[in-house]
C-alpha cells in the first residue's frame, strides 16, 4: 500500500497541531510509522487519502456500531442542519432521546447530555461527591474515564497507596483524592474502603474494561462491588462510555445483571457526533443544577445535530431485536478464527472477548487486569498491526485497545480478516 498523501498530510499537520493529531493515540506512537489520514467511510470500510480501503475494526473508537455513514443517522443530521445548528435553547428532541435512553437502560430515571465521555465521567464524580458529601473516589488501574484530572492517576502496581498523577499538570491535591484498586481484585477494593472509612464518595469502573484491551469482569466481582458500595454508602458508577448501547440495549448493566447508581455514556449514544451523557435515579439526578446545588453546564450540550444523530442511532438499536446477538455472533466467529490461526502458527497469545468487544494479547497467560495486560509482547503487536494494515485491515494502533466490531462487517469480511491474520502470523 502507498501512504504518500497521508505522509505528506501528517508532515503538514505536525507543524500546526501538537504531534499532528487532536487525540494522541491516533499518532501511531505505539506502533511506529505515520498515521493514515481518513477521507471517507461507508459501512465496514474506511478509505484513506491515498485511495486505500481498509476493513475497519476501530469504527471511530466505538460509535459506529452499525457501520459508517449509517443512512438514518446521516439523513437525520442533514435534515436538522437545515433548521439551524445550535440554539442554546431547549429542543423537543432532547426530551425524545432522554426518554428513549431511559427506556433502554435499567435503573435510570433522568439523564443529562454533555459533549464527550470525558465530560460525562467528570460530571458523574462531581455529582457523586455532592450527593454523598464525601471527597474520595476509587478507580481501577488500567481503566480509562477520559482525560479529566481526577482520572489521570498512575496505573502503577502499588494498589493500596494514594494515587500519584501520571500527567504533569495534575496536582497532588487532586491526585490524593483518587485511590487506585486492581481490576478483578475485590480485596484491593476492600482494603481501600477500610483504610478510608466514611470518606469514599464513589467507585468508578468500566464494567467490562476496554482500555487495557478487553477484560471482562470475573464472576461475582461486580456483584461484590455492588454489595461493598451498599454497605458503605458509596455510589457505584459504571462508565459505560464504551459498553453502553454496544453490549446490549441496556449496556453492561443489562448483560451482567448488576445495576450501578450512576451510569455514564459516550461513543454509540452520539452516533458519531460528539455526545456524552450521565444518568441515575431521580434522587441523585435532582442534585444537579438548576434543581440542586451541583453545578454542571454546556453551551453546546444537547446540540441539535448531535441529538439527531444519537436519536437515530438509539432508535435503530431499540427497534432491532437481534442486533446485539448478531454483533456477539460475528465477534465470536472472529474470536474462533483468530484462536485457530494463531494457535496453528504457534504464537503465544490470549484472546479476550465479551459481546462485541474483543482484543488479542500477545502473551499466553490469562489477561485479567492492567498488570497482566502489560505483559503482552509489543514488538509482536507492532508487526501484527503493520502486517494487517498492509492487508487492508485497520485495527487500533495500540495493544491496549479493544477492537470495535460493527454490524456492517459481513462474514466475508471476517473470513478475509482471519485469512489475513493467518498470513501475517506466519511472519511474526
Ligand atoms: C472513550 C472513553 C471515555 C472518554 O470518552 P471521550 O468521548 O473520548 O472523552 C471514557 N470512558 C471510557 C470507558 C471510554 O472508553
Amino acid at each position: 500500500m502507498l501512504y504518500k498523501r497521508s505522509s505528506a498530510l501528517f508532515a503538514q499537520a505536525e507543524i500546526v497541531i501538537p504531534g499532528g493529531v487532536n487525540s494522541p493515540v491516533r499518532a501511531f506512537k505505539a506502533v511506529g510509522g505515520t498515521p493514515i489520514f481518513a477521507k471517507s467511510a461507508k459501512g465496514a470500510y474506511v478509505f484513506d487519502e491515498d485511495g486505500n480501503r481498509y476493513i475497519d475494526y476501530i469504527n471511530s473508537w466505538g460509535p459506529m456500531v452499525l457501520g459508517h455513514a449509517y443512512p438514518p443517522v446521516v439523513e437525520a443530521v442533514i435534515e436538522k442542519a437545515k433548521l439551524g445548528t445550535s440554539f442554546g435553547m431547549p429542543t423537543e428532541m432532547e426530551t425524545q432521546i432522554a426518554a428513549l435512553a431511559i427506556k433502554m437502560v435499567p435503573g435510570i430515571d433522568k439523564i443529562r447530555f454533555v459533549n464527550s465521555g470525558t465530560e460525562a465521567c467528570m460530571s458523574a464524580i462531581r455529582l457523586a461527591r455532592g450527593f454523598t458529601k464525601k471527597d474520595k473516589i476509587i478507580k481501577f488501574a488500567g481503566c480509562y474515564h477520559g482525560h479529566s484530572d481526577s482520572f489521570l492517576i498512575q496505573a502503577g502496581s502499588g494498589a493500596v497507596t494514594f494515587g500519584s498523577p501520571n500527567s504533569p499538570g495534575v496536582t497532588q491535591g487532586t491526585a490524593k483524592d483518587t485511590l487506585l484498586a486492581k481490576y478483578n481484585n475485590i480485596e484491593s477494593v476492600n482494603a481501600l474502603v477500610n483504610a478510608n472509612l466514611g470518606e469514599i464518595a464513589a467507585i468508578i469502573i468500566e464494567p467490562v474494561a476496554g482500555n487495557m484491551g478487553c477484560i471482562p469482569p470475573k464472576e461475582g466481582f461486580l456483584e461484590a462491588l455492588r454489595q461493598l458500595c451498599n454497605q458503605n454508602n458509596i455510589l457505584l458508577i459504571f462508565d459505560e462510555v464504551m459498553t453502553g448501547f454496544r453490549l446490549a440495549r441496556g449496556g453492561a448493566q443489562e448483560l451482567l445483571k448488576v445495576n450501578a447508581d450512576i451510569v455514564t455514556f459516550g461513543k454509540v449514544i452520539g452516533g458519531g457526533l460528539p455526545v456524552g451523557a450521565f444518568a441515575a435515579r431521580a434522587e441523585i439526578m435532582n442534585y444537579l443544577a438548576p434543581l440542586g446545588p451541583v453545578y454542571q453546564a454546556g453551551t453546546l450540550s444537547g446540540n441539535p445535530l448531535a441529538m439527531a444523530a444519537g436519536l437515530a442511532m438509539l432508535n435503530a438499536l431499540e427497534q432491532d431485536n437481534t442486533v446485539f446477538d448478531r454483533l456477539a455472533e460475528k465477534t465470536l466467529y472472529l474470536e474462533k478464527g483468530i484462536q485457530k490461526v494463531l494457535s496453528e502458527n504457534g504464537i503465544p497469545f490470549t484472546v479476550n472477548r465479551l459481546g462485541s468487544m474483543i482484543s488479542v494479547h500477545f502473551d499466553s497467560n490469562p489477561v485479567v487486569d492492567f498488570q497482566t495486560a502489560s505483559k503482552g509482547d509489543n514488538e509482536i503487536f507492532k508487526k501484527f498491526f503493520h502486517g494487517l494494515l498492509a492487508e487492508g485491515i485497520y485495527i487500533a494502533p495500540s495493544a491496549y485497545e479493544s477492537w470495535f466490531i460493527s454490524d456492517a462487517l459481513s462474514y466475508e469480511d471476517l473470513d478475509y480478516t482471519i485469512n489475513a491474520i493467518d498470513k501475517v502470523a506466519r511472519t511474526l
